[in-house]
């Protein structure tokens, strides 16, 4: 019998680890399944995934830049899906296309499980508004921090974050200000700003950080980001967004085929190939 088939989706994709991940994660799981690599033109998104549906597809993880035109073509969206206003996670499934995402729920994840750090009652900060701080807010709110500031260098930006969150949370104080405002020490500090893709890094000063604080970049690379090494030199605990990659496949694995994979430890082979690629 033919094996489920599977997809990410995404222009460029040539990089992309999520083949290799759920290919480990079921062969873990004992299931069968078949998952690869999809290029969508940059103008063929839809087309490209009714084309996969035709073939018998049964999902699809979708990534940049197609995240906003995949919320669009859902037909069914997901509750966190709804309030990121992107799709990271399609399920195909009696003619319907479900939509979610498993971004903000996978850092959490990583965060609360992989890094053994309680978000509750603890002084969260926010850097970026774009899509992934979006799809980070309500799993960040549902741990009940007891401040969640939202910084951003577009301030107009981190403020309708701010708005957003204010209808999620009553119980959060909930800040929205530029990087240059921030002057008081966090507990954890998350970027989910683009700036490390050209290893630049939102200007903080050093007193946004403790010995006590995590640090922690959306972004993964062989070597730390320029984020990550401010942090460290600024004495703070550091990771980066691995495990929020494998997490958030994981929880896409456990919407496709109702088995949650052992992600931990998939994350600790990714992070010991990572390595030896640097060495
Ligand atoms: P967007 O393009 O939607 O948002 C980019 C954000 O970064 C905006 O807030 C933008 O500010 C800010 N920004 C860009 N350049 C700079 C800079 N030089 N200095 C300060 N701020 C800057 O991107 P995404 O939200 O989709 O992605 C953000 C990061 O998260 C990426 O690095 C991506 O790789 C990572 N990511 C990781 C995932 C994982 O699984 N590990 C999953 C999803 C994303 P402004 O509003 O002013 O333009």
């Amino acid at each position: 019998m033919k094996s489920d088939q599977y997809v990410v989706i995404g222009n460029p994709i040539a990089h992309s680890k999520s083949p290799a991940i759920h290919a480990r994660f079921a062969e873990l799981t004992g299931q069968q399944l078949d998952y690869q690599r999809l290029l969508a033109p940059l103008d063929g998104f839809a087309g490209a995934v009714h084309d996969f549906i035709a073939a018998g597809g049964k999902g699809a993880n979708v990534t940049l830049p197609f995240k906003l035109e995949a919320f669009a073509l859902s037909t069914e969206l997901s509750e966190r899906a709804k309030i990121a206003g992107a799709v990271n996670t399609l399920k195909f499934e009696h003619g319907s296309i479900y939509g979610d995402n498993t971004d903000g729920i996978g850092l959490v994840a990583d965060i609360v499980r992989n890094a053994g750090v309680s978000l509750r009652g603890k002084r969260l900060l926010l850097l970026g508004a774009g899509g992934a701080a979006r799809g980070a807010l309500l799993p960040l709110l549902q741990e009940q921090p007891a401040v969640l500031t939202i910084a951003n260098r577009t301030l107009a930006k981190a403020q309708d974050l701010q708005e957003q969150a204010k209808s999620l949370s009553d119980n959060c104080e909930l800040l929205a200000c530029r990087f240059e405002d921030l002057q008081q020490s966090f507990d954890v500090i998350i970027n989910a700003t683009s700036a490390s893709i050209n290893d630049d890094v939102p200007p903080l000063a050093a007193a946004v950080f403790n010995k006590n604080t995590l640090a922690y970049d959306m972004m993964y690379a062989a070597a730390p980001t320029a984020f990550l090494r401010l942090a460290a030199s600024h004495g703070a605990q550091c990771r980066d967004g691995l495990g929020m990659l494998v997490e958030q496949a994981a929880e896409a694995f456990a919407l496709w085929r109702g088995v949650r994979p052992p992600s931990g430890q998939v994350l600790a082979e990714m992070r010991a190939a990572l390595m030896a690629s640097q060495a």
